[in-house]
C-alpha cells in the first residue's frame, strides 16, 4: 500500500498436467519475524525493499497473505531415497509462482516450512529456525563460490514451536530456484502419468531450461544429453571445493543443474574421500568420493523415465540412453581436471596433468591435509604451510609442478593469478556455521551470522578477515555430524 510490491508473477508451472501439482495456500502462522533477508537478492529479482520489510511483506514471507498475481501450488514427485523408490512431492513446501525479474529472469519463489500439504505424509508441514538459517548460509556460500544453486531471499521466524527431538522456534524460508523440477519430478509423470503428461513436463523443460536442445531433431535425447553436462559440470564444481550434499535423492537432483536442498550437507576439511557427514547415510552411499558415481546413477533414473520418449521402439530406446549416460564419466572428468589445473594455476593441458592432481590429492588423503588450505598455502607460495611438507614425496611434487608451470608461456604472476581465483580464501567451515547459528538460534543476536556470511560473499578476495576464517575445527572425539 502506498508503493509497488516489485512481485511480477507467471504462473506457467501451472498450466502445465493437473496430475502433477495441487492448488493450495499455506497454512497461517501466528506471530511472523522477519529473522534475516537477502537484500542483494531481493533487489535483482525487482522486490521493493521497503515493502519486504514492512508488514505487508513480512505477511508473505511467512505465507500469512498470496501476493498479486501469485498462485501457489504444491509439486508431485517422487524419488529413490537411499535406492529405495517413493511417491514424495512438496510435503511442506509451496510454489508461490515464478518471478519475473527486470533483467527477465524466471525464477520459482517457494516457501519452504509453509504448512501440511497433500504429500506430507506423516510430516507436519513445518521447519525449525536453525536448519533454515543454515541452507540460507551455505546456499549463499555457494552462491559466492559460482556454485549454481537455489538461494535464499529470506527467512522469517513464525513465533510457533516445531517439535522434534525437542520443541524448536520454526521458521520459513523462501527459496528462489532456476526451476523445482527434478529427477523425480520425471519419474512421478513416468510411473503415474500418461505419455502426454511426460511429454508436457518434457517439452515445459527443454522450453524454460535449454532452449537450444528444443530445435533438435532428438529433443528428448537432445534433454538427457544437456542435463547430463549440467550435472557434471555441477558435481565437478562440488568436489573441486570439498561440498558433500549428504542426500543425493532423485528428488534432490534438478534439471536445471542448480544445487538444491541443503539439509545434511557440509564441507571437508580434512581431504577424505569416504567423507560422510550426515546421521542416517551409514552406508556412505552419499560420501564425498561417490557424488559423481551417485550422480550418474541418479541421472540413469531420469534417462529410465524419459524412455518412452527417446524412441518408439523400447531397445533402441535402452541404447540411446545408455550410450548417453556413458557419457557422464567423460564430461565429469573434463570440469574436474580442468579446474583442478586452474587450481594449480596451469591453462595449458598436459597429459602429465591427470597424475600429478592425483599424486597431491592422494598425499592430501594419507597425511589428512585440510583441503582448502593445502590449496590456499600452494596459492601463497608458502608450502612449508602445509601436513605434507618435509616429505619426500611432496618435496618431489613440488619440484614436478614447478617444472611443469615453468613450461607454460604464462608468466608466475598470471598463474599465481588465476590460483587465486580458483581457490577459496574462506568456506563455510562446519564451526564456524554452528557457532553462528547457535548465537541466531539461542540469543537472536545475527552478528557472527552476518559477518561470516560477508566473508563468504566473495571468498576469491583473499582479504585479511577471510584469513581468520581459514583455521579449522580443532580435531573432537566426535566427528562433525549433520541431521536432515
Ligand atoms: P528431503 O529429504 O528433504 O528431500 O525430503 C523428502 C520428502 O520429505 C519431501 O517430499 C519433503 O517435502 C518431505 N518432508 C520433509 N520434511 C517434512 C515435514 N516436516 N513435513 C512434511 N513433509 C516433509
Ligand atoms: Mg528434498
Ligand atoms: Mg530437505
Amino acid at each position: 500500500t502506498g508503493y509497488e510490491t516489485g512481485w511480477n508473477f507467471d504462473n506457467s508451472y501451472a498450466a502445465l498436467p493437473e496430475m502433477l501439482f495441487n492448488r493450495m495456500n499455506p497454512v497461517s502462522v501466528r506471530a511472523p519475524r522477519l529473522a534475516i533477508v537477502n537484500e542483494p537478492l531481493a533487489s535483482s529479482l525487482g522486490l521493493n525493499l521497503e515493502y519486504l520489510h514492512s508488514s505487508d511483506g513480512l505477511a508473505v514471507l511467512a505465507g500469512n497473505s498470496i501476493p498479486e498475481g501469485a498462485s501457489p501450488l504444491a509439486q508431485a514427485y517422487a524419488g529413490h531415497q537411499f535406492g529405495s523408490f517413493n511417491m514424495l512431492g512438496d510435503g511442506r513446501a509451496l510454489l508461490l509462482g515464478e518471478q519475473i525479474t527486470p533483467a527477465g529472469e524466471r525464477l520459482d519463489i517457494q516457501l519452504k516450512g509453509s504448512g501440511r500439504t497433500p504429500y506430507s505424509r506423516g510430516g507436519d508441514g513445518r521447519a525449525a529456525l536453525g536448519p533454515m538459517l543454515r541452507e540460507y548460509i551455505i546456499s549463499e556460500a555457494m552462491y559466492g563460490l559460482g556454485i549454481p544453486t537455489t538461494r535464499s531471499l529470506a527467512v522469517v521466524d513464525t513465533g510457533q514451536v516445531v517439535t522434534r527431538e525437542s520443541d524448536l522456534p520454526g521458521a520459513i524460508l523462501t527459496r528462489v530456484a532456476a526451476s523445482h523440477l527434478r529427477v523425480g519430478t520425471f519419474q512421478y509423470a513416468a510411473k503415474w502419468g500418461t505419455i502426454e503428461d511426460l511429454r508436457a513436463l518434457a517439452d515445459y523443460t527443454l522450453h524454460r531450461h535449454y532452449p537450444e536442445a528444443k530445435a533438435e531433431q532428438h529433443r528428448y535425447l537432445a534433454l538427457l544429453q544437456a542435463v547430463l553436462k549440467a550435472q557434471a559440470s555441477l558435481i565437478a564444481k562440488w568436489q573441486l571445493v570439498g561440498f558433500v550434499h549428504g542426500v543425493m535423492n532423485t528428488d534432490n537432483i534438478t534439471l536445471s543443474g542448480e544445487t538444491i536442498d541443503y539439509g545434511p550437507c557440509a564441507f571437508i576439511d580434512t581431504y577424505d574421500t569416504g567423507t560422510v557427514f550426515s546421521s542416517i547415510d551409514s552406508g556412505g552411499r552419499y560420501a564425498f568420493g561417490n557424488q559423481p558415481n551417485i550422480a550418474a546413477w541418479d541421472l540413469s533414473r531420469l534417462a529410465e523415465a524419459l524412455l518412452p520418449l527417446l524412441h518408439d521402439d523400447e531397445n533402441q530406446a535402452i541404447t540411446l540412453a545408455e550410450e548417453a549416460i556413458a557419457q557422464f564419466p567423460v564430461y565429469f572428468e573434463q570440469h574436474f581436471f580442468s579446474g583442478m589445473r586452474a587450481k594449480l594455476g596451469l591453462f595449458n593441458e598436459e597429459h602429465e596433468d591427470e597424475a600429478l592432481i592425483e599424486d597431491l590429492l592422494g598425499m592430501m588423503q594419507k597425511h589428512g591435509a585440510d583441503y582448502t588450505n593445502t590449496f590456499l598455502a600452494l596459492t601463497y607460495d608458502k608450502p612449508e604451510d602445509t601436513v605434507l611438507s618435509g616429505t619426500t614425496a611432496f618435496t618431489e611434487w613440488l619440484e614436478r609442478w614447478n617444472t611443469r608451470k615453468s613450461r607454460q608461456q604464462e608468466s608466475d604472476a598470471a598463474s599465481q593469478q588465476l590460483m587465486r581465483k580458483s581457490n577459496p580464501a574462506v568456506i563455510p567451515r562446519n564451526h564456524r556455521v554452528e557457532e553462528a547459528l547457535e548465537a541466531a538460534v539461542t540469543q537472536g543476536d545475527y552478528t557472527k551470522m552476518t559477518e561470516l556470511m560477508v566473508a563468504l560473499s566473495d571468498p576469491y578476495a583473499h582479504t585479511a578477515e577471510q584469513a581468520e576464517y581459514s583455521t579449522p575445527a580443532v580435531p573432537s572425539e566426535r566427528p562433525f555430524r549433520t541431521y536432515c
